[in-house]
């Protein structure tokens, strides 16, 4: 029975019975000469965990011996490659009908060990999909699997629209921009609570369907970019909720005005031939771009030249970089500075940002909303950035579940911790 203990030790399983543990070649049959090994051990359910039945867990009588042994893999022992070996019997579930038996070391419908989808998921949360495959020794759609599968087990067990009070709603582009996700993440814990394929108003509906009227009308507040459809969609669901325009987006409008400014001046040069001078310019957009505290010393140089040559391209960027205090400013003053920043685009002759004043102009309600309430927007942009980050990484993600188990994982608190770490504080 030492054996049992220390293997069980091991494997990091429980209820498990070890029968035998052998080395194997990794094809099958004798260890031989430089080849591969691999771990073998032999399992069985222990007697209070066998013939259950793997959706509901309930003792059920045995049906057939299903399709005979079948493996699973676990964690390595060092270098080597284990794999847990048992029968795969069926049972007879008055609920469930014929069903393969539930078994103590893996989820239902895993080919890998709880403790190895653990680790997978834990990895996949902190480097690249592709070195965790090389590491663990599995293809990186395998891991994706895994992950997937991980997330949807551990969303099933907690209730993450529990609570929500002040929440933020965007729309995320995967896939070159073509198609979309809705992401809702809670401004007090920062975390993603619910995304869906989509950006909609029926999808936007889903989530507030499953949240339910109590909780609608328990939010207080909504921040959103300016897209028509969520306004609608939480007037319809979240009467109460006030909605408050992200600044994240509203700065990005903004950084969007100053660059058709730069752009329309760099091919107004161009057409007159002064190609020298046209090429500054298009050097210079990062320079106009970036926060002014993230500046090179070169950038700023650039910029300073920019502001005794070119008048007008610096008044853009003085716009821009205006309405960004107005968000860090936030309240009364932010208030004040904003009908200041108003009259100052509106006369300003530049194109780009007399259209943008009115764009504001026309979401005034909902930037007051942002001014007055001073939502936080440091982790909806963090959010934003991280899925950014993670939807360019193009592997692993070609369906929007994987894109959505990933940001779950990453950024909704579902990851595993590590197989046999004791949480300690
Ligand atoms: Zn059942």
């Amino acid at each position: 029975m030492r054996m049992n203990r220390v293997f069980k030790a091991l494997l990091g399983v429980e209820h498990t019975v070890i029968e035998s543990v052998e080395l194997q070649a990794a094809g099958g049959g004798e260890p031989a000469g430089s080849g591969e090994m691999v771990l073998v051990v032999s399992v069985r359910a222990a007697r209070s965990r066998a013939s259950r039945c793997s959706w509901c867990l309930r003792r059920c009588p045995g049906y057939d011996r299903g399709e005979g042994r079948r493996r699973w893999r676990g964690l390595d022992f060092g270098s080597v490659r284990t794999f847990l070996e048992a029968d795969a019997p069926r049972v007879r579930c008055a609920r469930h009908g014929v069903v393969v038996a539930a078994v103590p070391w893996a989820q239902r419908g895993a080919r890998h060990t709880t403790p190895f989808e653990d680790t997978c998921a834990w990895l996949t949360a902190h480097a690249p999909a592709s070195t965790v495959a090389e590491l663990l020794r599995v293809s990186w759609r395998t891991v994706t699997a895994i992950v997937e599968r991980v997330i949807t087990e551990r969303a099933g067990r907690v209730d993450r629209l529990a609570g929500l009070t002040r929440i933020g709603i965007d729309e995320i582009a995967h896939r070159k921009g073509h198609r979309y996700l809705t992401v809702v993440t809670c401004h007090d814990t920062g975390r993603v609570v619910w995304a869906a394929p989509g950006r909609n108003s029926d999808t936007l509906s889903v989530f507030f369907q499953a949240l339910g009227p109590q909780r609608c009308a328990a939010l207080t507040h909504v921040s959103a970019d300016g897209a028509e459809w969520i306004h609608t969609t939480v007037a319809r669901y979240a009467p109460t909720a006030v909605i408050c325009l992200d600044p994240f987006h509203i700065v990005a409008w903004a950084t969007r005005a100053l660059d058709e400014v730069r752009r329309g001046m760099w091919q107004k040069l161009r057409g007159h031939g002064k190609h020298a001078q046209a090429r500054q310019f298009k050097g210079a957009r990062w320079a106009l771009m970036k926060n002014p505290e993230d500046l090179t010393g070169e950038q700023r140089t650039t910029l300073a030249g920019i502001a005794t040559t070119n008048k007008d391209l610096y008044r853009a960027y003085l716009l821009k970089e205006q309405l960004r205090e107005v968000f860090s400013t936030k309240g009364i003053t932010g208030r004040r500075l904003l009908a200041g920043w108003l009259a100052w685009a509106r006369r300003s002759r530049l194109p780009g940002f007399v259209k943008l004043a009115k764009t504001i102009t026309r979401y005034r309600q909902a930037i007051l909303n942002t001014l007055d309430h001073g939502l936080s927007n440091a982790r909806a942009e963090a959010t934003n950035t991280h899925l950014r980050v993670l939807t360019r990484r193009s592997y692993g993600f070609h369906t929007p579940q994987a894109l959505i188990a990933m940001a779950m994982l990453t950024r909704g608190g579902l990851c595993p911790e590590l197989p046999g770490r004791q949480l300690t504080n």
